[in-house]
């Protein structure tokens, strides 16, 4: 067995791993690297979709292999000299761009293996996706791109073709999944279906076995791949949320695996205690009984463990719980609540809505619809869930003090630095009472605990870990900090380079 970091060595993020024996050949994720995309872009300069892959291939954003999709290869670039890897398919451990945000630009005929709720998030935050933004909304369907002119330097998307679908392989069987899958609420146009198959139905050269596994967005997935040699991918992981018995399950799973490719998101930091989703629903609770006006729930999108407490804190303070459409659409695709039962959904004034809203949200669920003004009338009825984005909007509320909760990760970064300065000048302005952070005098954000939990394992938990799993070999990626991995288990600890490959 060979094993190769593509990308997402030593950064958190961008992971793509690369198992291959022989012809047969599997991708562990193949995620977008945050950290590298940043060095060039920001928000209002990114990639030019209508050169396809052209801008990511030359700023190494992707790596150099002759494994994308014809149709985004611009005439002057010529990927053919570059390594054509067998891929049978790319086993999608979760959700979260950082882990599947390049898949798209991968050949169309390879397929994804996916958790059926990872599955059905991917397909959502396609339907939902602005139109015209970069490539990594567009799995599993995608928009198919032609040559503008003879030339063939311009890509655009084909007007006239229906939206192509990529073969999917659930880690478990899902009923009625295939109908969502290739239903398109995009324009008139249909998504073409494709093949939806169970692990086990299909030959992928290896065998693969899936275990849910807890992290912020549900549906996360880690992997045992077993050829000559098994190996064991962690994904991201935690044990502190709801489904952290099922993170247990699958460590007693992998006890003795010769390989183990872990995440160490948390190695690097010095922490005192581990918060749990169980605290952070206690400590938001007390805070909320104690608010009068209209509490704000900001935590970060699809983190739907998150949202299912700020329900239950809604329903215990007898408040309304009050979401975005496109978090009810997520909802609703996911079939997580009853119908959005004590839901309410946020009526944004908004000039035209996108089809997804009107001919599913407002379709079925027209009447949990709540107008700005009525939450302004009332706000001590309601818990809305915004965050800084929605910031504009909160101006037709117009909140007259009231509680703002901020329940998601710290700034990294100077960028991030800035964003937090503008949210705080908009809560001052609204005459909020922040809680999770606030800023200091030289403008910068200073975090609080006990309002977010983390979606990864402690350093303490992870050492844990891998001492109960025992690994003949343990590779650490989604890390900054490899060298961690080797100061406690030495030669066990196998440290790749991106680009770098390791034969077992
Ligand atoms: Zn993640």
């Amino acid at each position: 067995m060979r094993i190769t970091v593509y990308d997402g060595a030593g950064s958190i993020g961008g992971s793509k791993i690369y198992i291959q024996e022989g012809d047969n050949g599997v991708f562990l994720d193949f995620g977008m690297n945050f950290a590298k995309y940043s060095r060039y872009y920001e928000e209002f300069i990114t990639e030019r979709t209508a050169r396809g892959i052209y801008d990511l291939w030359h700023l190494g954003l992707i790596p150099k292999l002759n494994i994308y999709r014809k149709d985004l290869i611009p005439r002057d670039l010529d990927t053919s000299a570059y390594p054509k890897l067998p891929v049978s398919a790319v086993l999608i451990s979760h959700a979260h761009l950082d882990h599947v945000g390049n898949i798209a630009l991968l050949d169309e005929n390879i397929p994804i293996v996916g958790s059926p709720t990872t599955i059905t998030i991917l397909k959502a935050l396609n339907d939902t996706a602005a139109s015209g933004g970069h490539f990594g909304m567009e799995v599993p369907y995608y928009k198919v791109r032609k040559n503008k002119d003879e030339e063939g330097y311009i890509l655009e998307a084909d007007r006239k073709a229906h939206y192509p679908s990529r073969k999917v392989i659930l880690t478990e069987k899902a009923e009625q999944l295939d109908e969502f899958l290739f239903h398109s609420i995009r324009s008139t146009k249909k998504i073409i279906p494709n093949e939806v198959k169970t692990l086990g139905e299909e030959e992928l050269g290896f065998e693969v076995r899936a275990f849910p596994v807890d992290h912020s967005i549900y549906g996360a997935t880690a992997y045992i791949v077993e050829g000559d040699v098994d190996l064991t991918y962690t994904g991201d992981f935690r044990l502190h949320g709801k489904n952290g018995d099922e993170t247990r399950k699958f460590i007693r799973e992998a006890k003795n695996a010769s390989i183990l490719i872990t995440e160490g998101t948390r190695v690097g930091r010095e922490e005192h205690e581990n918060v749990s989703e169980r605290e952070v629903y206690e400590n938001a609770l007390e805070i909320v009984e104690g608010a009068n006006g209209l509490v704000v729930a900001d935590f970060s999108a699809r983190n739907f463990e998150r949202l299912e407490s700020f329900k239950k804190i809604a329903e215990k303070t007898g408040r309304e719980l009050v979401v975005t459409a496109k978090d009810a659409y997520f909802l609703h695709a996911l079939k997580m609540v009853d119908g959005l039962e004590n839901l309410r959904i946020y009526g944004n004034f908004k000039a035209t809505l996108q089809k997804w809203e009107t001919l599913v949200v407002w379709e079925n669920y027209g009447d949990h619809y709540i107008s700005p003004f009525e939450v302004r009338a009332n706000q001590e009825n309601y818990i809305l869930c915004f965050s800084f984005y929605d910031m504009p909007h909160l101006l037709d509320v117009m909140p007259n003090g009231g509680v703002y909760i901020y329940s998601s990760s710290e700034a990294f970064g100077e960028e991030q630095e800035f964003s937090f300065l503008r949210l705080w000048n908009w809560l001052q302005y609204f005459g909020f009472e922040v809680h999770g952070f606030k800023v200091d005098k030289s403008g910068k954000p200073i975090f609080e605990k006990g309002l977010h939990a983390s979606g990864h394992t402690s350093r303490e938990e992870l050492m844990r870990i891998i001492d109960e799993v025992d690994p003949d070999y343990v590779i650490p990626v989604h890390t900054e900090n490899p060298m961690w991995f080797k100061d406690k288990w030495g030669e066990k600890a196998v440290i790749l380079e991106n680009g770098e490959s390791w034969e077992v």
